[in-house]
């Protein structure tokens, strides 16, 4: 198996660093808002990837990050009148659903920054008793001039990442300087104690200080969306090697390409994004994972609402020959028990080119093709009658198997989009306009919401950070 690395730019054969268990990272959602498709893109994408791993019999950790304390939570907060903390909940519980209705089901753990703080502490703290960090007014720094193998990953050298500076700010050593901790600013209410007085974290050592308490200081891939490599993913490398001493923090670096509305990229900041669940409205999750792996992980996808509906289409052929299949089994007679004969070729065929072509750093758009390669040969074969029922069967059990692996149900009769129940959404508003009650100390109002509800069968579970579960008996 290959996997092409960006630190390398070549395929290199996978070697996990303990054999048959992998640990792979990626970076997970800001929860300041909901998610949409372009970071769907990414998720699914490594979906198949730890679908395939666990396939091939690995057993994968897959780790990811929730970004629950940023600049731009609390911006949204202050903007909509809630807290940071609320407000990164809120979005959080919607990522988790959408993820859900999207069938993105193999991350193993959901790790929130703030559930993390004395381990960020600790790593900032061994950061600056080596010398690689330092404190001004503002908070804590990385000093970048200190660590020989800035730029690696995005093969940059300082010049070039000169025209990158984006933290401009004269108590710093170096324009590129990333922060560590920021300290508290009048007002703020997202602080933690640290040895440096209150304040929260700077985002790119979440991930480091996560992925060293349940990974190490090195582990096997880490993924996320094309952007991310710089400064982000840079300056995850410049912690932890200096951290640790130890090199290199990940094996592999797997990145997504962009999913591109016209040519530019989806972005919220230029506005042409479609949110996940607008998404779902209208189309299955199943087609829009289709359309995603029609394309090479690695290549930008160009989205439109024609191409969707292509790939619906593609993804209703594979259904239509799966039912005929089933069709055909049903109504013909039992094969004979005491045949001795093997595996279709065709199957065999098939299922050689298709993990051959996973294996090639998870090319799906070919084994896409495979798939349809396969059905047309079926379609022929049953059409001229040349089929025998065993040749069926062993077809059927395949086109499972690729459904499993890519997390398409070539046979589920459509799965209908996600339906907005009614219900829950007004249950949950209700649970939040009662957090916010409790935010503002009302208690009688809130208890009174809790109560009503009870009555109704819902019960309450105050989380201590607030929100809140229910259940409903
Ligand atoms: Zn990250």
């Amino acid at each position: 198996m290959k996997i092409q690395s960006t630190m390398s730019g070549n395929k290199e054969k996978f070697q996990p660093i303990h054999n048959s268990r992998i640990n792979l990272f990626v970076c997970g959602p800001t929860v300041y808002d909901d998610s949409h498709i372009g970071h769907a893109r990414t998720y699914i994408a490594f979906d198949v990837v730890a679908r395939y791993l666990k396939y091939k019999g690995f057993s994968v950790f897959y780790l990811q990050n929730i970004t629950d304390v940023d600049d731009k939570i609390i911006q949204r907060a202050a903007e909509t009148g809630t807290s940071p903390r609320s407000l990164a909940k809120r979005f959080e519980r919607r990522y988790l659903e959408d993820m859900r209705a999207l069938d993105v089901t193999n991350v193993s753990y959901y790790a929130r920054a703030t559930e993390h703080i004395p381990e960020i502490i600790s790593q900032i703290e061994r950061l600056i008793e080596k010398g690689f960090a330092y404190e001004t007014k503002s908070g804590i720094y990385f000093d970048e001039s200190r660590f020989q193998d800035f730029g690696k990953l995005s093969h940059q050298n300082t010049e070039d990442r000169e025209l990158h500076r984006i933290e401009p700010d004269p108590t710093k050593r170096n324009p590129g300087d990333f922060s560590l901790w920021k300290k508290r600013q009048d007002g703020e209410e997202a602080t933690w104690d640290s040895p440096w007085g209150k304040g929260r974290p700077g985002w790119h050592i979440e991930d480091t200080a996560i992925t060293e308490t349940y990974f190490g200081a090195q582990y096997d891939i880490h993924g996320g969306a094309m952007d991310l490599i710089f400064p982000h993913h840079e300056a995850e490398i410049a912690q932890m090697e200096a951290t640790s001493g130890k090199k290199p923090l990940v094996r592999y670096w797997m990145h997504t390409g962009f999913l591109n509305v016209r040519g530019e990229k989806m972005s919220k900041s230029l506005g042409n994004f479609t949110t996940i669940r607008d998404m779902l409205q209208k189309y299955e999750a199943d087609a829009f994972r289709f359309f995603v792996l029609l394309a090479h992980y690695r290549s930008p996808i160009d989205f439109s609402e024609e191409a969707l509906e292509q790939a619906q289409k593609s993804l209703e052929r594979i259904r239509q020959a799966a039912k005929i299949i089933e069709e055909q089994l049903e109504t013909a007679p039992e094969p004979d028990s005491s045949a001795t004969e093997g595996r279709d070729p065709a199957v065999v065929e098939a299922k050689a080119r298709f993990l051959e072509s996973m294996d090639n750093d998870f090319n799906t758009p070919y084994a896409l093709k495979v798939v349809f390669d396969l059905v047309r040969e079926v379609n022929r074969r049953i059409n001229e009658k040349t089929i025998s029922q065993k040749g069926l069967q062993d077809v059927g059990e395949l086109l499972s198997e690729f459904g499993e692996i890519l997390g398409l149900g070539f046979y589920a009769t459509g799965r209908k989009p996600a339906e907005k129940n009614i219900t829950e959404n007004l249950i949950e508003l209700l649970i939040e306009m009662r957090q916010k009650l409790r935010e503002k100390k009302e208690w009688q109002l809130a208890d009174e919401i809790r109560a009503r509800l009870r009555e109704l069968n819902i019960l309450i579970e105050d989380a201590k950070a607030g929100g809140g579960k229910y259940t409903m008996k």
